[in-house]
């Protein structure tokens, strides 16, 4: 149990201006399906849902009132009319809704209504949605269901046309990076986080943790050296990148090895911009090799990671100051790169890596996909235009 009220969340000003009035009016609807990115709130925004029709004197802006005796036992972490519903390991199964249904028929007495709060409402078994969707069907008096998911698409349409869905979008850059200096990270590693995490906090703080900071500090650094020297070091930059991101602890698994021919660039076309030529046409090769080991997050992120460097350089080229980048911690590299790199050459580096994402799609080998981007992105920090 997490005793939350309205004023301690973050973002997502609109949907909690909405799920205010419905709780402070005469008649909230019995379900609320909350949909949306992970890791964006909505648990926190269902907690603060059911401290606020629980509380025995609500408070206007924060909900939930801190004093009475439904929000202490929240607090306590055992409150006997807030039920919670979460997987038995894969799903919920159906004796456990049948087990939540026995004491929803008992009018509430603690606090001024039961809750049922189902965190993961897409990993119901068939037999317990069918349970769920009886109780929704007839709903008792004073019993709210709380519904939360990240992947709405799993949801049967007969529970969600039962339900008010209320979609949640991911959180701001800004409210992420005010999140984790509050929780005590450095201001410019917060804000580097921020920039990375695609709205989600948990992936934000996992990019604070030390080991995932030497990893991007890696990949900003070859980014931002993009461009000087020889093509052969973009080749080697692709190779210390890959020991540092294989070192990282990934949700999945890497991919298994496979002998398929996929195409990828590689080495000839480093020679080819070594001597100042076009690059040729993408060579096939056996991906095995270098395909080991490269989880298959660990390009997405790789590619995010040089999307936000490049366009750092050039926000900063057009005269954004270092305050307001994302990677402000590498200023010097930053200032080395914009030397020699003017806006319309970051430009087109920057849709370079734009244009990568449908390559994404044909699950290619990530190295070389990487060194081919890089390779591209080099070639056009370094042509005239
Ligand atoms: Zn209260």
């Amino acid at each position: 149990m997490s005793f939350t009220r309205w004023t301690d969340i973050r973002g997502h000003g609109v949907q909690i201006e909405a799920l205010l009035r419905v709780c402070r009016g005469q008649r909230p609807s019995h379900a609320y399906l909350f949909t949306g990115p992970a890791s964006v709130g909505k648990g926190s925004v269902a907690w603060a849902m059911a401290a606020h029709l629980t509380c025995v004197a609500p408070d206007e802006r924060t909900g939930a009132c801190g004093q009475c005796r439904s929000c202490h036992a929240i607090q306590r972490g055992e409150h006997p009319e807030i039920h919670e519903l979460k997987p038995q390991g894969s799903f919920i199964k159906i004796e456990q809704v049948r087990d939540v249904q026995k004491p929803l028929r008992y009018e509430a007495t603690l606090g001024r209504a039961r809750i049922v709060l189902i965190a993961q409402a897409d990993r119901f078994g068939e037999e317990a949605a069918n349970a769920l969707l009886k109780i929704l069907e007839e709903p008792p008096k004073r019993v709210f269901f709380l519904l939360v998911t990240s992947m709405r698409q799993k949801i049967l349409s007969t529970i969600r046309s039962r339900s008010q869905e209320v979609r949640f979008g991911p959180l701001s850059e800004e409210d992420i990076a005010v999140v984790l200096a509050e929780q005590g990270f450095e201001d410019s590693d917060a804000r580097q986080a921020a920039s990375l995490a695609q709205g989600q906090l948990d992936r934000a703080r996992t990019l604070c943790d030390p080991n995932w900071m030497e990893a991007l500090d890696t990949i900003v650094s070859a980014v931002l050296s993009l461009g000087s020297g020889n093509p052969f070091a973009v080749v080697s930059a692709v190779d210390t990148v890959g020991a540092a991101v294989q070192g990282l602890s990934w949700s999945e698994q890497p991919v298994e090895e496979t002998d398929v021919i996929i195409p990828t660039a590689s080495l000839a076309e480093a020679r080819a911009l070594a001597k100042g030529k076009a690059p040729a046409a993408p060579r096939a090769r056996k991906s095995a090799a270098k395909r080991r080991g490269w989880p298959p997050e660990a390009l997405e992120w790789t590619l995010d990671v040089t999307r936000a460097a490049l366009r750092d350089a050039l926000l900063a080229s057009v005269g954004i100051p270092s305050s307001q980048l994302s990677m402000a911690r590498h200023q010097q590299a930053l200032s080395a790169l914009l030397e020699r790199a003017s806006s319309k050459q970051l430009a087109a580096a920057l849709d370079v890596c734009l244009e990568v994402d449908r390559s994404l799609r044909l699950n290619p080998n990530p190295a070389a996909l990487l060194e081919t981007t890089w390779l591209q992105v080099h070639g056009r920090l370094t042509q005239v235009v």
